[in-house]
């Protein structure tokens, strides 16, 4: 597959339409990303995302729909046994420390926000456990407004597209703000770090079965001949991924399809 890789040279209008064909590919790409989080309201959101630090969303809803059941509230958490909640969360990994900040977070909404989660980031970061990527997060999925959620993934994605050279999460978001509409930046946060999970590895990226090769400045940081490629998709989508990028499914193996997604 033949490219024609991005100039170093490009002025900021060549990479707002450059990032906005990539949105666009993208979108194509991945018609199923949607937050990996299973959840029904903000509270449940604001949990899950607490115990996916260093741990894979699948592990995460496997445990939560136990603990949603026995603790509904913001008051349940505030006044949970320590003992009883570790014992629920420990497959996530440091669950002391996640369960210090789950029943931190239900004692400072109960006694700062009537128990609700509020709708605000200013508020969201001034909570136990909550930083600006978790805010975004919950803004984005839990109330509607449009946020930019910069995990490892987006951030190794963005730097290889060559959309920004910042390297500060608060910056990138700002940069990368910048080049999307915002009413698509909490989607475009999805397909991203979808793409990151799938196609876009850290350690050996699937160039030669991606369907960003003509916008990707570093198309060749993993294998680029088909049949390697195609065997480092990952999903339940990797054989129609491989389809989209012009491939043939069947060098896909069945065991990429079955894989946990990280
Ligand atoms: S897989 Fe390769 S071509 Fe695709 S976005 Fe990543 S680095 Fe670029």
């Amino acid at each position: 597959m033949t490219t024609s890789s991005p100039s170093v040279a490009e002025t900021d209008l060549g990479r707002k339409r450059r990032a906005r064909r990539i949105g666009r590919a993208l979108t194509d790409a991945h018609p199923d990303a949607h937050c990996e989080l299973d959840h029904s309201n903000a509270l449940e959101l604001a949990v899950a995302t607490i115990l996916s630090a260093q741990c894979t969303d699948k592990r995460v809803n496997e445990v939560t729909p136990k603990l949603f059941a026995r603790y509904p509230g913001a008051a349940d958490y505030a006044g949970a046994d320590r003992t009883e909640l570790e014992e629920l969360i420990r497959p996530t990994g440091f669950f002391r420390n996640k369960t210090d900040s789950l029943i931190r977070l239900g004692q400072a909404l109960v006694e700062r926000y009537d128990g609700q989660v509020p709708g605000r980031l200013a508020d969201l970061v001034t909570l136990p456990g909550i930083g600006r990527k978790t805010a975004n997060v919950i803004l984005g999925n839990a109330f509607g407004v449009p946020g930019i959620t910069v995990d490892t993934h987006f951030q190794r994605l963005v730097h290889r597209w060559r959309l920004t050279a910042e390297t500060d999460p608060v910056k990138i978001e700002h940069a990368i703000g910048a080049l999307f509409e915002k009413r698509d930046w909490t989607m475009l946060s999805h397909r991203v770090i979808f793409h990151g999970r799938r196609v876009c590895h850290a350690r050996k990226p699937a160039c030669g079965a991606c369907t960003l090769t003509k916008l990707c400045p570093s198309y060749g940081t993993g294998p680029t001949e088909p049949a390697a490629a195609a065997k480092l998709l990952k999903g339940p989508r990797a054989r129609d991924l491989a389809v989209a990028a012009g491939l043939d499914p069947e060098l896909v193996p069945a065991q990429a399809v079955a894989v946990e997604v990280p």
